[in-house]
């Protein structure tokens, strides 16, 4: 590249992302962002500056080879980018939509220091989505390697480590104790943000691979993991964090104050916001969310859409602290969200069902030795403020049904110990992955995990070679 065209590439504009305006889509759960067309991701693509030494990868948790697909989408050879992307990324039309990428190849990319990112995530996404509407996504059926594998848990890391195993031509069933496959990718993360016919897809693909699912079921109840290893060769274990934690202060089990996991699987696996539901969930007119994750995100403006009349976000740090997705915030202040920083809430007040909130002042403190300012109570601040509906978001723990299983360890904050590298667990033939190995992270980090105890369980099955050179690549760079 010339310094000239390199100069002008660097002036150029990020290309925002085509999104529905906040007033309307907070009336709906139709998806806020609409997509790049063809000629914008060119543009964007085209303000790439091919860097000898991309940075970018070094962000991504995956190493997604993001100079290369993105040239590919400069060029209009989207099917070419969808490829590269595939390689190392099974789930990108999801993490497209729902990673981080201003903490991970944007917050590396070049172009940042100079102006804006390039916008690797919205272009990850149109090349999925490009992918998927037409239907360039078959991939043909490894012959079948004669071992069987049971998958418990269909979040992004069992979704991850099924396709790979299927793809080496194991016979792979996903044991899921909901209804729905896909984890928090139905359960926790609203329609608007993560279409379920996205997630669908994906598990759509899967069972053209010759992926089983079978829902509805709860492995630790009737059936142990010892029971699956009687009739399958290896177990991977990918159950998730899906605890949720409470603030432990008085008042909390007033009806009315819920955890965010409690309210949104409600809302987005049972339709509870509408008034035809079985069991309708109450939102009333005040909604307090507590927690400043993706999580109190996603709950506060599913209150709006629920039709709460104020929705707000009650964080005990500042904005700048917030774990939420700065693209999060964004869209929920247009939507009409509220926050107020340096505030937590110390005990709920009402008859039977909340009706007032308790909140004292913080303020910070002097950065620790992490260089994190923490937050300590300004004695005598209390503040009451009236609500309806209190909505509990300040993380989850490790799902405890399988830590009694014999062999496994478990550490005290319920994680299960694995060697990093393949996943496998204390127990022979069982291996975990995901959020029940590192407790509440992000998609991408399950995702990965899924693929490389996928590489784990296939050099555990001693089967080799089995599969194409394509797929081996790829299992080689998830490890
Ligand atoms: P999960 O997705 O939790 O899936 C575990 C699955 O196992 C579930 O389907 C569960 O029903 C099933 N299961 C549990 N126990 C059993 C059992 N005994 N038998 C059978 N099945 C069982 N990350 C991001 O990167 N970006 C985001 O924007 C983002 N937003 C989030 C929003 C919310 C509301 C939440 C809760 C999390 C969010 N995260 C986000 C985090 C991310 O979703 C998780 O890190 C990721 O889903 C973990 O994947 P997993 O496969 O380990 O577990
Ligand atoms: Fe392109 Fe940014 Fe990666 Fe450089 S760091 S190759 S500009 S995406």
């Amino acid at each position: 590249m010339t310094d000239t065209t390199r100069r002008e590439r660097m002036k150029m504009p990020r290309t925002p992302m085509p999104e529905r305006d906040g007033r309307l889509r907070a009336l709906d759960f139709d998806e806020v962002n609409l997509g790049y067309t063809d000629q914008l991701a060119i543009l964007e693509a085209t303000r790439c500056l091919q860097c000898a030494r991309p940075v970018c990868v070094d962000g991504c948790p995956v190493g997604v080879r993001i100079g290369d697909f993105v040239a590919a989408v400069a060029e209009g050879r989207f099917d070419e980018a969808a490829r590269i992307v595939g390689e190392d990324n099974s789930l990108p039309a999801i993490c497209g939509r729902v990673c981080p990428q201003e903490n991970q190849c944007e917050g590396a990319c070049v172009m940042g220091r100079r102006s804006s990112p390039i916008a690797i995530g919205h272009l990850e996404r149109f090349v999925a989505d490009r992918a998927r509407s037409n239907g360039d996504e078959s991939e043909p059926r490894a012959a079948p390697s004669g071992r069987s594998v049971a998958i418990v848990g269909s979040g992004p890391a069992g979704l991850a480590c099924a396709a790979d195993l299927a793809g080496l031509g194991h016979d792979v069933i996903v044991y899921e104790a909901l209804h729905e496959p896909g984890g928090v990718l139905v359960y926790g993360i609203p329609e608007y943000r993560l279409p379920k016919a996205v997630v669908a897809a994906e598990v759509g693909r899967l069972e053209r691979l010759g992926v089983t699912f079978e829902l509805n079921a709860p492995i630790g109840r009737a059936e142990s993991i010892d029971d699956l290893l009687d009739r399958h060769d290896a177990v991977f274990i990918g159950i998730g964090a899906g605890l949720p934690r409470f603030l432990g202060v008085p008042g909390e089990s007033l009806v009315g104050v819920q955890s965010a996991n409690e309210f949104l699987t409600r809302v987005n696996l049972m339709g509870a916001n509408r008034s035809d539901a079985e069991t309708p969930v109450f939102v009333g007119r005040r909604v307090a969310v507590i927690g400043g994750g993706n999580t109190a995100l996603d709950a506060v403006r599913t209150a709006l859409r629920a039709g709460a009349e104020s929705a707000t976000v009650y964080y005990r740090r500042t904005e700048d602290e917030m774990p939420a997705r700065v693209e999060e915030i964004r869209h929920a202040r247009e939507e009409g969200v509220h926050f107020e920083f340096l505030l937590n809430p110390v005990g709920f007040e009402g008859k039977s069902r909340v009706e007032k909130m308790r909140l004292v002042r913080m303020r910070q403190t002097e950065p620790g030795e992490d260089g994190r300012r923490g937050v300590e109570p300004i004695e005598g601040s209390d503040v009451h403020v009236p609500v309806d509906t209190v909505v509990v978001a300040v993380g989850n723990a490790p799902n405890p049904m399988l830590a009694n299983t014999p062999g496994l360890t478990v550490t005290r904050m319920g994680t299960i110990v694995t060697d990093e590298e393949s996943g496998l667990t204390d127990k022979p033939g069982v291996f975990a992955g995901g959020d029940i190995v590192t407790g509440g992270a992000t998609v991408i980090l399950a995702m990965g995990a899924g693929r490389r105890a996928a590489a784990g369980i296939d050099e555990f099955l001693g089967s080799g070679g089995t599969t194409d050179g394509n797929v081996d690549r790829r299992m080689r760079r998830a490890t």
